[in-house]
Parts: C-alpha cells; sequence; structure tokens
C-alpha cells in the first residue's frame, strides 16, 4: 500500500484521502466536477437528512424547480445580474438551432422561484411562504478549483422565504442562525458567523451573514449564508399579497444557502488525521465494524464468538467486506475509512468473553465484558458527540489589533484576527494585497465591543470591529 502523507502537508494528504478512502472520483474530465462515490454519497445523504428534518421543523416545504432558468426571468434584478452573470452558463441552442430566448443553469435559484412566488401567493393567508430545493447549483469558477471545496457544480440546499413584514422576514434570519450555528457544533466544526461587509454581499441581498468554518490551517472555508433581501426580488418579481384591510402590500424575504459539499470537505479537513477520515457518528449509517483476529487453531472459536457478539451489537454494527486481508490491513482500512468504532475480537477475547472497542477520534482502546456491550457502545457514540461539541468551540479569544504593525506582526502568530475597521472596500483591498490575501471577513455576529476610534489599517475613522481571516 501507498505511503500515507501527513496531515501537516495538506494538500497533498486531502487528495490522498479523498481518493483512498473512496470519496469521490476527479477523473471524470469536466473541469470543476466530480463524480461523487457510495462513501462520500452516503455522508451526503446524512447531511442533507439533517439538515431537512431541520428546515421542516421550522416548517420549510421542500420544491423541486427546474434546473433551467429563462433568461428575462434571470435578468430582473439589478443587482443580482451583475453579480452573477460572470459565472452563469448559458445555454444558447438546442435541437441544432438558436434559442430564441437563452436559458440560464441556475447559480441559485431566486429568479427561478419568484415568478411562481408571484402567482401563487396572493393574500397574507399564503404568508409566511418557507421552501427549500436541495439540489447542484452551477457557477463558472475561474479561480483553482479543489475538490469539494470550490468547484462548478456543488450540492447545496437553498431556503427561499417570503413573509409579510420585515420583522418577521428578520426574525428568520435570526433563526437561519441558531439552526446553523447548533448544526455545526453537533458536526465538530468550528466556526465563525459574520455579517458580510456591503462590499461583499449576495448581489440583491440588504444584509449577508456567512457561517465561516474554520480549517485546521486557521484559515476560513464559508460553508453557508443566510441572507435578508428586504423587498429586493418580490418588487421586480412582482410578488404582492392582499391584507387584512384589502390593501396590496410587497412581502419581504429571506434565502439560506447550506454548502453540502462545502460542509463535507470541511468534515473531512477538520476530522481528518493522519491515519484517514473521520465520519461523526451521526452521519454513519455503520458506526462500526468488527474484525475478528485468528491465527491457526484459534480461528473456529473467534468466529463463534463473533457471531455472539453481532447478537449483542446489533444494530448498525457491521463484519466489513474487506476481503482475505489480514487483521493489520483490516485496521488500517477501518481507519482510513472513517468507522467510527472497530470492535476487535480474538482468541483472548473470546476465552474471557469480553470486547475490544477501538475510538477512531482519540484512537483508544477500551476493553469490556461482553454483556455490557450494548450499554458501552451507547456511552462510547454519545461521548464522541460531546467531544464533537467541544471540538467545535476551538475558538475562545481572538486577538486584536489596533495599527497597521500590529496587524502585521499578529498576522504572522494568529491566523485569525479583530481589528478596528472604516468600512471601506478600499481599505479592505489595501489590507488584502499587502497581507498577502488576508480579507476582512465581516462582523462578528453578537459582537458587543463597540469600535476604536480609528481604523486599524488605514487609521480613517472607524465604525465597527471585524474579522481578519485567509479564506481558503
Ligand atoms: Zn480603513
Amino acid at each position: 500500500m501507498q505511503e500515507r502523507p501527513s496531515k501537516k502537508n495538506f494538500s497533498r494528504w486531502y487528495d490522498y484521502v479523498i481518493y483512498n478512502a473512496d470519496l469521490i472520483d476527479i477523473r471524470y474530465g469536466v473541469k470543476g466536477t466530480v463524480v461523487y462515490k457510495p462513501k462520500a454519497m452516503e455522508i451526503i445523504d446524512s447531511l442533507y437528512s439533517l439538515f431537512e428534518s431541520k428546515l421542516k421543523e421550522r416548517g420549510h416545504k421542500k420544491y423541486l424547480f427546474p434546473l433551467f432558468i429563462n433568461f428575462s426571468s434571470f435578468k430582473k434584478e439589478a443587482e443580482h445580474i451583475k453579480g452573477f452573470e460572470e459565472e452563469v452558463f448559458i445555454v444558447n441552442k438546442a435541437g441544432g438551432k438558436e434559442l430564441e430566448e437563452p436559458l440560464i443553469i441556475r447559480p441559485t435559484s431566486e429568479t427561478a422561484f419568484y415568478p411562481m412566488f408571484s402567482i401563487w401567493i396572493k393574500s397574507y393567508r399564503d404568508l409566511p411562504m418557507k421552501t427549500y430545493q436541495s439540489v447542484a447549483v452551477y457557477r463558472y469558477e475561474t479561480k483553482a478549483t479543489r475538490p469539494l471545496f470550490r468547484g462548478r457544480e456543488f450540492l447545496w440546499i437553498e431556503t427561499h422565504n417570503v413573509f409579510s413584514s420585515e420583522e418577521e422576514a428578520r426574525k428568520h434570519v435570526e433563526e437561519d442562525i441558531s439552526m446553523m450555528s447548533e448544526q455545526l457544533k453537533g458536526l465538530g466544526i468550528p466556526y465563525l458567523i459574520v455579517k458580510r461587509e456591503p462590499f461583499d454581499r449576495f448581489p440583491g441581498a440588504d444584509e449577508s451573514y456567512a457561517y465561516d468554518a474554520i480549517m485546521p490551517n486557521g484559515e476560513v472555508l464559508q460553508v453557508a449564508t443566510t441572507h435578508y433581501l428586504g423587498q429586493n426580488f418580490t418588487k421586480p418579481f412582482e410578488v404582492k399579497y392582499l391584507d387584512q384591510n384589502g390593501n396590496y402590500r410587497i412581502p419581504y424575504s429571506t434565502t439560506l444557502g447550506i454548502g453540502i459539499t462545502r460542509i463535507l470537505a470541511a468534515i473531512i479537513s477538520v476530522h481528518g488525521d493522519d491515519y484517514g477520515l473521520y465520519i461523526p457518528p451521526q452521519l454513519s449509517s455503520v458506526k462500526g465494524l468488527i474484525i475478528p483476529i485468528y491465527y491457526g487453531s484459534s480461528e473456529e472459536a473467534v468466529k463463534q464468538y463473533v457471531q455472539k457478539v453481532l447478537e449483542y451489537a446489533k444494530p448498525h454494527i457491521f463484519i466489513p467486506d474487506f476481503g482475505e486481508e489480514t487483521p493489520g490491513e483490516k485496521f488500517y482500512k477501518s481507519e482510513l475509512y472513517g468507522f467510527p468504532l472497530r470492535i476487535e475480537i480474538g482468541r483472548k477475547e473470546a476465552e474471557n468473553n469480553t470486547v475490544t472497542i477501538f475510538r477512531r477520534d482519540i484512537r483508544k482502546k477500551l476493553t469490556v465484558p461482553l454483556k455490557d456491550l450494548k450499554i458501552k457502545l451507547d456511552e462510547t457514540l454519545e461521548n464522541m458527540q460531546v467531544s464533537l461539541k467541544n471540538k467545535s468551540e476551538t475558538i475562545k479569544s481572538i486577538p486584536e489589533a489596533n495599527n497597521k504593525d500590529e496587524v502585521i506582526k499578529l498576522l504572522k502568530e494568529y491566523p485569525i484576527i479583530k481589528i478596528n475597521f472604516c468600512g471601506r472596500a478600499e481599505c479592505a483591498q489595501d489590507l488584502k494585497k499587502t497581507t498577502g490575501g488576508y480579507e476582512i471577513r465581516g462582523e462578528l455576529v453578537g459582537e458587543t465591543e463597540k469600535a476604536g476610534e480609528k481604523c486599524s489599517w488605514c487609521g480613517e475613522k472607524a465604525i465597527k470591529k471585524v474579522i481578519v481571516a485567509r479564506s481558503f
């Protein structure tokens, strides 16, 4: 077997793991796209059910819109088309002929949903309308792509929601923030939630909130965003409703995009180690693998004991179909694939009526009596879930810089810092250029500290404290 690269060399490690753990295949041949294999699809399906169930609890209904969007619809919201026109794929030809009206392949689906909202929404009784769909979207990325991190096709959930009042719409944004925060914690992903600067907003949004996952090297990866859209989409798409007094009103709307492939990338990057993947138990239908260890005369006794263990261990514990390999090779694979638990059964275990449980996350072994196996398995899986939550709370305090020298000095030591900021796009661009790629990510949601007097970078009047980090 090929030697596993250390995670310290992240790029090589990542490429090795996604290929050897059989998650995806990058040889499809269309730039920026990958083939998702069964092991990745299992995690992806679990992520979809996790987030979809949370959305359903909040009253969202599932839809499926066409991949194509009429060009006329796409260009209705001026900012939106300006922001996306260089990224969209356009279909101009079909059946050997030029199309009268080109079709847009969805880069996001506001301009698909809103024409239908204008048909469906008539009265205050139709509101709120909370929808979502789970689909792939397409954007012509020109930056270097990396599988699951950045591609031209990615998997996500997009919610599109219409409310009768601004207040309700804003409340929904807050609920998005607490839902996402809880879920990222549960997945063990360290994160920051920031309010993006106006120059960095989603095209067509009044306010954008980003969920930035923190990668092991301190760089951030935007895994989801919530946007408060005000009336920016409902107005041009003529979505209106009759209120209780019989007056026409224009509703307010919001959207949430949950990047499923990016969350998968974050899970691989944050939880993986030199031994391979670690799939959080809640995302893995296989909680553990039984690996029998026998040599010569112990074979029969161990095999019989394994059958007994299976009775105690059900459900979600399986004997892997790794073929005729040595126990060592099976151990290697069970760790590379990231199964949460491994149950080792050898001659000693068979003789003593015990079982050895191996925890993938901390790579520690625990020997338990067979009769306690079920309880111990549940307990161990629960402890693993607690460890994940603790892992997501790794950022305790973020150092602050008050002037340019301090910014440069602190960024040499810390990947994420806070500064006082003037709010100007040119200042952010200058900081990025001078520091070799560090970006103003935005103001921390829940930031309570007031800004200092001067912008830590340019010295002009500061209006807020913001997070500076490098993005993946
Ligand atoms: Zn400034």
